[in-house]
């Protein structure tokens, strides 16, 4: 059942939702200063707008997010900009700024936000890469925005290099911690398999053709068209689990399976391998349910205690939408 009061737009499940049009649209890279194709994508755009200046029905940002850590080629400085971005620590005052990474989250809250407010950019696409082979995935905190949902279902018909997927964390608004998040609408889109620091071609191919379609979406959806409704794959995060440590030193005493790395969204089920410990022993999924694994061995999240990410997957149905401007 769809609730009126979640859904104030949607007068029954047949009718068309009438959505305010997204004028204005942030194309961010170099949240984190190693992941190269975002990287390098705003550096394309930025050359680009300087040559051409060409005028765009919608107002498109394009920002380098963290560029010290960008002329370092590295995740970040001081701190993870991309946990800079809750209600709380985008608050604090300027003597409780300890670090770069948190004084720059409040520049692009200025720029891009504020958060919350009116004057928000209406949806911001935060590029990153993923060392996981996780295809294209947005990253966003709802499992009920339209407008993100129907561009995931767009990229899904109309990219065909890569599988796309919509990623859900269920997390209050107020705790969101991303950049994305500072938009009215946002997402990650997080593209892999590619190493930090290094740039494949058909990984950066992809990510220009997925910005290039949602740019054209956004045309499309504020020249008055109408996107038909359907559903689309939700995989929502339930859960991160750890590598095997020591439990004194809290070393790493395993690694991710062979059968288990690179089989993003393939279904883990009870019992299957998930660990091979350095002594050579499988340690195999304890879980009750079986789930979708996801971030598989990503690189930057050895610091953050994550060998990888379980998710529980179900069908949203999503409306027809249109814009309401015209
Ligand atoms: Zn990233």
């Amino acid at each position: 059942m769809m609730n009126r009061e979640r859904h104030p737009h949607l007068r029954n499940k047949e009718d068309t939702v009438m959505l305010p049009a997204l004028s204005r649209v942030a194309v961010c890279g170099g949240t984190h200063g190693n992941e190269l194709s975002g990287v390098y994508l705003v550096h394309e755009r930025l050359k680009r707008r300087k040559k051409s200046q060409v005028m765009e029905p919608v107002a498109v940002v394009t920002v380098m997010s963290n560029p010290r850590a960008v002329q370092r080629c590295v995740r970040y400085t001081e701190t993870d900009l991309n946990r800079c971005f809750t209600h709380a620590m985008l608050s604090l005052s300027a003597s409780e700024q300890t670090s770069y990474e948190l004084v720059r989250s409040q520049e692009l809250n200025s720029l891009l936000g504020p958060k919350g407010s009116a004057e928000a950019m209406d949806l911001i696409c935060d590029l990153h890469n993923t060392t996981a082979n996780m295809g294209l995935c947005l990253i966003t905190y709802s499992d009920s925005d339209w407008i993100c949902l129907h561009i995931c279902k767009y990229l899904q018909r109309e990219m065909a290099t890569i599988p796309v997927r919509y990623i859900h964390y269920d997390i209050p608004r107020s705790e969101a911690y991303s950049l994305d998040s500072v938009g009215k609408h946002g997402f990650a889109m997080e593209i892999g398999p590619q190493p930090h620091g290094l740039i494949r071609a058909n990984i950066f191919m992809a990510m220009q053709e997925a910005v290039q379609l949602l740019l054209d979406w956004v045309r499309l959806f504020n020249s008055g068209a109408q996107f038909e409704g359907g559903s689309v794959d939700v995989y929502t995060l339930v859960k991160n689990i750890d590598y095997p440590r020591d439990p004194h030193t809290h070393t790493i005493i395993a690694a991710v399976h062979p059968d288990l790395q690179d089989r993003d969204f393939c279904l883990l089920h009870p019992g299957d391998p998930m660990f091979l410990s350095f002594s050579g022993e499988t340690l195999r999924y304890k879980g009750k349910e079986p789930l979708y694994p996801f971030f598989i061995n990503e690189s930057a999240y050895y610091e953050k205690a994550v060998a990888l990410s379980l998710a529980r997957r179900r069908k949203v149905e999503i409306p027809a939408i249109r814009s309401s401007r015209m």
